[in-house]
């Protein structure tokens, strides 16, 4: 099982109620998962434990077998890097990068850069005309390909993509989303996505909701 969730509790310090209170889930490789719930019950809490950014306050966070919780932030980090890629709403490109150079830097960093999966992953999301540009140059469907191509250029075994096409309009996000299952369905990893958008979550066979601390 590539991640398992069991009864994972989070109350963030100085609030009155929990936000997780028990959440269980298997997730294999391979599997897409869109994850949906009201704003505020807890989607962003549950992407962090999972990503290693937060911990949970008990139950088992576990990726490929190793439990996240007894390790410290350098054991977390270290886990992540490589092994869990995020796409987030806002892009968070580095400005100062050009396309090639972001697309590359996590891969870099995760000791994992492969210039013939780059060469691939950037032209089959249409980035080769763009390579030397700057992200501000680019715009929010193309910025968030070149997002797409630097998450999947380590290969990671599980995408988390939170509310990835929520700042492009609806063709541009079908064609992204499209490009983002392909990719991602190729490798065999697995892909959470969370959204607000029924359209979008109704492309993953398998839907969850996160309603009163819990999955539905
Ligand atoms: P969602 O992503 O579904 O909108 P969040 O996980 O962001 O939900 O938030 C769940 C609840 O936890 C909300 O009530 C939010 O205000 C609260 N919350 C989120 N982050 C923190 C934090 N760092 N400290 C205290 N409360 C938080
Ligand atoms: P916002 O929620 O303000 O739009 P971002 O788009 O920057 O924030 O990020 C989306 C969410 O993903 C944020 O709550 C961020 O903290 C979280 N996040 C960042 N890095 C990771 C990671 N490695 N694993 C899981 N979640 C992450």
């Amino acid at each position: 099982m590539l991640l398992r969730l069991r009864h994972v509790t989070k109350t963030y310090p100085a609030a009155t109620a929990a936000v997780l209170r028990g959440v269980t889930l298997d997730l294999d490789r391979g599997e897409m998962l869109a994850l949906t719930g009201e704003s505020g019950s807890g989607k962003s809490t549950l992407l962090h434990l999972i990503g290693g950014l937060d911990t949970a306050d008990s139950g088992v966070v576990a990726i490929g077998g190793t439990d996240l919780t007894p390790l410290n932030d350098v054991g977390r980090a270290g886990l992540r890097r490589g092994t869990v890629g995020v796409i987030f709403q806002q892009f968070n490109l580095i400005p100062s990068l050009t396309v090639a150079a972001n697309v590359a830097f996590q891969a870099r960093l995760a000791g994992r850069h492969d210039a013939g999966r780059i060469r691939m992953l950037t032209d089959r999301l249409g980035l080769v005309d763009h390579l030397h540009k700057y992200p501000e140059q680019l715009s929010g469907g193309q910025q968030q390909r070149v997002a797409i191509a630097r998450t999947l250029a380590p290969q990671p075994d599980l995408v988390l993509a939170d509310e990835p096409t929520g700042n492009l309009d609806e063709a541009t996000a079908d064609t992204v989303m499209t490009m983002l299952q392909e990719l991602v369905g190729e490798t065999g990893a697995a892909l959470i996505l969370v959204t607000h958008s029924e359209r979008l979550a109704s492309r993953m066979l398998r839907r969850l909701r996160l309603h009163a601390g819990r999955l539905e």
